[in-house]
């Protein structure tokens, strides 16, 4: 079992499979891209496999595959086959933006890998485009609801963001209230590959809530598990739920029990902070299974208390992207 140095159990890893994507989201990564890294600093399918399997092993039990774009990999499903029969890994979880998923729907399915968040910013087509800066619209949108239909677990992400998508949020809930899903709204955090920096945002948990009850009186609040980053709510008549993601207040520090591993081999113990270590190399020499043991012991025995506390080892200016940590 892997337990921080707050005490805090470590079962959950966000496994990023790549750093590249086929979207440009205004908020993730600049419309240029990012200087992606290069296929050989990129784990392989089966180094991406033995580092799951070393890493449930020491306790992991739940892990999410996400990028960039996870299903840019062709091999992607390789690695999913293998793991959804890893022993003692509980719940594989994939975040996507629903581009390329769909001929990967039914096999998915067959895996019982059923728990997907689908990234969708707008529910207005033009409001997508201009934020992915690309026209991916009606294929995200059809993926999404075969996703549903076919009863996968699904949450959409909506970064909420000022200036952009707020008149959107409103409409989402009226068009997703015959679905069971859940519309989970995201603070923007300032992980967009250097494109803007901010140290306040307009659209933070509170001001979202205030502006879905200022629509909806009959708004109930639900229990969450403890460890869950969302609060979450039902409005009555709605057949999913709505959630509020503080990614930027950081609320939920005191129980986080995840772990990053980026497409490169970075250990992030907090998206707020720098990386720990590598895993890349010591992945590629003698003795991994042993010392990636002993360097994850490490980064878990001095992870900072809090999203806040990390920061403190940034200069005030972030340049990573989203595409790189995984989110
Ligand atoms: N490409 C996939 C997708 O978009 O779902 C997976 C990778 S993406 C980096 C993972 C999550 O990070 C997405 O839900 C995305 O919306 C979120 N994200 C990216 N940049 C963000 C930012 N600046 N603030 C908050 N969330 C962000
Ligand atoms: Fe790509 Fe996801 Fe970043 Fe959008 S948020 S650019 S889909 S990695």
């Amino acid at each position: 079992m892997l337990i921080d140095n707050h005490n805090r159990k470590i079962n959950y890893l966000r496994l990023a499979v790549t750093d590249r994507c086929n979207l440009r989201c205004n908020y993730c990564m600049p419309a240029e891209g990012i200087n992606f890294a290069k296929n050989d600093k990129l784990f392989t399918i089966d180094e991406l496999y033995t580092l799951s399997k070393i890493m449930v092993e020491q306790g992991i039990d739940k892990i999410r595959i996400t990028g960039g774009e996870p299903f840019v990999r062709k091999d992607l499903m390789v690695l999913l086959r293998k793991m959804a029969v890893l022993d003692g890994l509980k719940d594989i979880s994939i975040t996507t933006n629903a581009t390329l998923i769909g001929p990967y729907i039914d096999e998915l399915k067959e895996l019982g890998i059923t728990n997907i968040n689908v990234s969708m910013d707008a529910i207005n087509k033009e409001t997508f485009d201009t934020i992915t800066r690309r026209k991916e619209y009606e294929t995200v949108y059809q993926n999404l609801i075969r996703l549903i239909s076919e009863g996968f677990n699904v949450r959409i992400n909506f970064i909420v963001l000022d200036g952009q998508n707020t008149q959107d949020i409103l409409p989402i809930l009226e068009a997703m209230k015959k679905y069971d899903v859940s519309v989970r709204f995201l603070e923007e955090m300032p992980f967009n590959g250097g494109s803007k920096n901010f140290d306040t945002i307009k659209w933070d948990y509170k001001n979202i809530f205030k502006h879905i009850a200022g629509a909806y009186s009959n708004i109930e609040k639900l229990e969450s598990p403890r460890t869950s980053t969302s609060i979450n709510y039902k409005i009555r008549g709605h057949k999913g739920t709505f959630g509020l993601i503080p990614s930027f207040s950081r609320t939920f520090c005191g129980t986080c029990n995840r772990l990053r591993i980026s497409a490169t081999g970075d250990v992030i113990t907090c998206l707020y902070g720098k990386p720990s270590m590598n895993l890349r190399e010591v992945l590629r020499n003698e003795n991994a299974e042993e010392n990636i043991k002993l360097h994850i012991l490490k980064a878990i025995g001095s992870r900072a208390k809090t999203g806040f506390e990390a920061q403190k080892n940034h200069s005030s200016v972030f340049d990573s992207s989203m595409t790189s940590i995984g989110g």
